[in-house]
């Protein structure tokens, strides 16, 4: 407890039972929670007094998750001058002054708010805890919030560039300043885009943390450049909600709903994990019911009301099972659907010889699910019908309260995922819980992405190393295909950029990527952005030392509830100097290092590219206030917390702030809650001229499109024949808003799929996943190499001590009856055996994983290459460093290859070691897991492009020749693996309805020009 803060006193109300009390006894059966209302409206009593006296002080009241003021935060009023007891000084009553600079956490996708304590003495951030201004993790984090201090603080992190200085991967490397770098890479850019060749320009990024800001300025060289995960992610799940909504992510409101069905363990490590998490928690603290499908026994699992194990890929034969009771039991809401499903476009075009009546659709409805009985989605998912009819008819009572959510999980380890997600909207279609309270809203209503300065022009290119032909309806770019493409000879790269990224590790077929990333000829110069050492960054000629999140500008907001934010990250230490009146103009300044953010340096880097001009990028980073030099940083959000977000400036003022001081100070500004129905919107008068409308309501409009802030992603549904653009949705008598889809309804029947080759998958439908048992032969097992362990971070948590102390191995899950029948025990090592090669690994036998099913996490078994001891920061600029990687978590490997086969071996495990940080002596553990994407080929889905990370294997007792980490591939079979999925694909040269190479109302990010759009044979 601080020294300022006292709790309130508890007054009469102190006899009354906690609510952890009242929780644990309603938890265990004994009691009813609704006999404890009356208690816990007397517990809120208590907190409306603490509030009172709180705010009779002149202090923001934060009532803290257990809804008591001991866990309350510092008030805001006293950010600047806070004081603390300093813990390590106990028994000593030392304080400490803080100031408390907001930031946001850059350790999942979520962005949850943190507040950085700066020691006002020394000007060294101590700790990071969660900001309480922040709407969407409202002062919450998981474990990875406050071991951002530990990555600020690696011993080993790259703090200067290097460029390479031997062989790729040599693991040579010479210290260079920021300005040869840039010089030289303005330069190479400069010179392919003056010779036209565009598509040689490519940035790779890992994780965003940003909404727009570099894809922006890349589209503005005019490069069709931008590279994304997201194939490695969640395109999958995106394409199925894309199809339905036009939108391609759900934002449950789990707080209201009445059930809740998740698919993925999102109590520890789901999509927005811990503002969903704690979502969760909140409805089921108010009696909603959760069902989570999960193969493993998961933490989240073990909290469910029903756990239902699937046989991983079946799940989309369960929920169409739970769809057909709601059909067949009339427990359907059926004006909702008469209303929004696209059911006349249905019958006009599949049943054409029945009248286009809601009845004649219902009658065909009831038919076409009728086989998805509980007794077939047990058969294909090994869950007993009657757990699954308890499910259905549990989803039944949820009425318009249903909140659901998929993101990778299923959808993305399986052949088809795509119809999981699919499948799963489908029940909140029939059920009506779409964008309700406590129902399932579309992602873009709930984000909120504010308008830049400038917005760039619409790329002349289309880049068929990402977007190639074979895959129309991919949703993102098809980036793990890349080694592959450049392979086959589709073209190459002339300056590739990785950023947070890190291929070789975290993508399927590593090995390959490394074959492609040592061919000088496939990538002429390879520029790794990182804040840490990964192992691409090893094969880079150039390694570029980046900021973690408390050391960079990025706006970011997502759905996390029903309504709409805007964080802002920035670095601590620059805005902590400037609120003490120093001019700051420049991170590395206050950086680490010269660690440098990311918007200073692509803002000089297209200076550079375009000094007089003539490429027409300069303009887009010229400065509005000062013609003729540079924009900076501070202009580029000033414009934008100005001008694009509304209610901003308004409530700033209310501070006595400007907007930019607003966001500095507290970090981030609710911009609406309660978003509501927005398809049930009536189109306003003064949006309607010249309407149009087709024969299934669908009404275009030509007044041009208002030019709103929101630069949310949503499709962009196409023009009528006449120019005219999609406006709303004929319902009854009025015109509504509708969804962003062509017919601007629900469409459970997908034109756009049947038009693009794919009629069989026109409406929700099952799809047999490539590891069912039915399919795999015998001796095969379904390996899950897709869950997160929570506490780590993909590749930038390596060297996250408190992190690494908690989890730092992937050991095989193994139920018992497998292990009995490999006469496998505890610990002993096996041999993991996919397409394409093996890895080595400890078993662990356990009850919580379904018989035939193994399981392996990942962000395990990271490696260098080298023990290297010269770092970069040691040497001058000039004078030669060797790699070294980072300690805490990276296994030092061999690797061998004689042309395709590839060999890894552990030389070392982790050990302790000497630093200015005493806990580097005493590292403990020397397992760091095995790193197990190296041995998995690409599996494109031929839809939605997502690589379906499942792996068919055979699992072995290892041979005494097998040692632990031990892995082999051979990737000639690899390539072979790659053409067999390629194969499955319905490309646009054979089926594009109109000559172009994508469905034109697609989400794309920064679409090129509608010429490019074109297929070449039709230019
Ligand atoms: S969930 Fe955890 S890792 Fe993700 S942003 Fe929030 S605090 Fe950071």
């Amino acid at each position: 407890m601080s020294a300022h803060e006292r709790p309130p006193p508890r007054g009469d109300n102190s006899s009354l039972p906690t609510e952890k009390e009242l929780r644990r006894k309603t938890e265990n059966g004994s009691e009813r929670y609704e006999d404890h209302v009356p208690a816990l409206e007397r517990l809120e009593e208590r907190v409306s007094a603490a509030r009172e006296q709180t705010e009779s002080r002149g202090e923001t009241f934060y009532p803290g998750p257990s809804r008591t003021h001991l866990a309350a935060f510092p008030p805001r009023e006293r950010w600047d001058h806070w004081v603390e007891l300093d813990s390590k000084a106990w028994p000593d009553r030392k304080e400490r002054q803080y100031m408390l600079v907001p930031t946001t956490c850059f350790n999942c996708e979520s962005a949850c708010g943190l507040l950085a304590y700066v020691d006002r003495d020394t000007l060294e951030v101590r700790k990071f805890e969660g900001n309480p201004e922040h709407p969407g993790s409202r002062g919450r984090n998981c474990a990875k919030g406050p071991a951002t201090l530990n990555q600020v603080e690696d011993p080993d992190r790259v703090l200067y560039p290097l460029k390479r200085a031997g062989e790729r991967g040599e693991g040579k490397w010479v210290r260079v300043s920021w300005e040869e770098v840039l010089d030289d890479i303005s330069l190479r850019i400069r010179t392919a885009l003056e010779e036209g060749r565009n598509r040689e320009i490519m940035y790779h990024v890992g994780r965003p943390g940003e909404d727009g800001f570099t894809e922006r300025l890349i589209a503005a060289w005019g490069v069709d450049g931008h590279n994304s995960h997201t194939n490695i992610c969640s395109s999958a799940a995106r394409a199925g909600y894309q199809f339905w909504l036009g939108m391609d992510r759900p934002s449950p409101d789990h707080a209201h709903a009445d059930v809740i069905l998740l698919i993925s363990s999102h109590l520890e490590a789901g999509h927005y994990f811990n503002p969903h998490a704690q979502r969760v928690m909140e409805g089921v603290k108010k009696g909603a019911k959760l069902i989570v499908f999960d193969t493993r026994l998961s933490n989240t699992a073990t909290h469910a009301d029903h756990w239902l194990p699937t046989q991983p890929g079946s799940e989309a034969a369960v929920l169409l099972a739970i769809a057909n009771h709601l059909i067949q039991s009339d427990s359907y809401d059926s004006e909702f659907v008469r209303r929004w499903f696209n059911w006349e476009q249905y019958l006009s075009a599949e049943k054409p010889e029945l009248p286009r009546s809601f009845e004649a659709f219902e009658t065909v409805l009831k038919e076409l699910y009728a086989e998805c009985t509980f007794e077939w989605a047990e058969e294909e998912s090994g869950v007993d019908a009657e757990q699954l009819r308890e499910v259905a008819e549990l989803v039944a009572t949820a009425g318009s309260k249903l909140s659901t959510h998929n993101w990778r999980s299923a959808a993305s380890g399986n052949e088809g995922g795509w119809q999981v997600a699919r499948a799963l909207f489908f029940l909140n279609a029939l059920t009506g819980s779409v964008a309700t309270p406590g129902g399932t809203y579309p992602s873009a209503w709930h984000k909120f992405v504010p308008k830049p300065i400038r917005l760039p022009r619409h790329p002349e290119h289309w880049n068929d190393l990402t977007w190639p032909e074979e895959y129309p309806l991919t949703m993102y770019e098809v980036s793990f295909l890349l080694p592959h493409l450049l392979k086959e000879g589709r073209g190459k790269l002339d300056v590739y950029f990785t950023r947070v990224y890190n291929p070789v590790w975290t993508n399927p077929d590593g090995f390959t990527w490394i074959e492609a990333l040592t061919d000088e000829d496939k990538i002429g110069l390879h520029v790794a952005l990182t804040p840490t050492w990964n192992e691409s960054a090893y094969f880079a000629d150039y390694v570029l030392p980046m900021g973690h999140g408390p050391e960079r500008h990025d706006v970011h907001s997502y759905e996390t509830h029903d309504g709409q934010w805007i964080g802002f990250r920035q670095p601590v230490l620059r805005t902590a100097r400037q609120r003490l009146g120093e001019q700051v103009a420049d991170t590395r300044h206050t950086n680490p290092g010269e660690v440098w953010e990311e918007n200073e340096f692509w803002l000089e880097l297209s200076w550079r590219i375009d000094p007089d001009g003539s490429l027409g990028i300069r303009p887009f980073v010229e400065s509005e206030t000062n013609p003729g030099e540079r924009m900076t940083v501070d202009e580029y959000y000033e414009w934008m917390f100005d001008n694009s977000i509304p209610g901003l400036p308004e409530t700033a003022s209310e501070h006595g702030l400007t907007p930019i001081e607003y966001m500095r100070k507290f970090g981030a500004f609710e911009v609406d809650r309660d978003i509501g129905q927005v398809y049930e919107t009536e189109v306003g008068e003064e949006e309607l001229d010249d309407v149009a409308e087709d024969e299934f309501g669908r009404v275009y409009t030509r007044t041009p499109k208002p030019s709103l802030p929101n630069l949310a992603p949503m499709a962009a549904p196409d023009s009528d024949d006449e120019g005219r653009r999609p406006v709303g949705v004929r319902m009854d008598e009025k015109i509504l808003k509708g969804f962003p889809t062509p017919s601007g309804k629900l469409e459970f029947y997908s034109p756009t799929l049947v038009r693009w080759g794919w009629p069989e998958y026109a409406l929700p439908t099952y799809i047999r996943s490539h590891v069912h048992p039915k399919v795999m032969d015998p001796d095969q097992m379904c390996l899950i190499s897709t869950f997160r362990l929570p506490v780590q971070i993909h590749t930038r948590s390596a060297n996250s001590k408190w992190l690494d102390e908690i989890a730092h191995t992937n050991p095989l899950w193994l139920n018992t009856r497998d292990a009995e029948r490999m006469g496998l025990k505890n610990g002993d090592l096996v041999r993991v055996e996919t397409e394409v090669g093996y890895f080595v690994v400890k078993a662990w036998v356990t009850e919580g994983i379904k018989p035939g099913v193994v399981a392996c996490s990942h962000h395990m078994g990271r490696w260098k290459l080298s023990d290297g001891l010269v770092h970069g920061s040691e040497v001058g600029v000039g004078e030669r460093a060797e790699q070294m990687g980072q300690r805490q978590l990276m296994a030092t490997v061999g690797i061998d290859h004689k042309k395709d086969q590839w060999k890894l071996r552990r030389k070392r495990g982790a050990s302790a070691y000497e630093t200015d940080d005493p806990d580097t002596s005493r590292i403990w553990w020397t397992d760091v897991g095995v790193h197990q994407n190296l041995t998995f080929p690409v599996h494109p889905d031929p839809i939605s492009g997502m690589h379906c990370w499942h792996q068919a294997v055979r699992v072995k007792k290892a041979s005494s020749r097998d040692r632990y980490g031990d892995i082999y591939v051979d990737t000639e079979k690899s390539h072979e693996v790659y053409r067999s999925w390629l194969r499955k694909s319905r490309g646009a040269v054979d089926h594009s309805p109109d000559g172009t190479r994508r469905p034109h109302w697609l989400i794309r990010p920064l679409k090129p020009t509608d010429d490019a759009y074109k297929l070449p044979s039709q230019s």
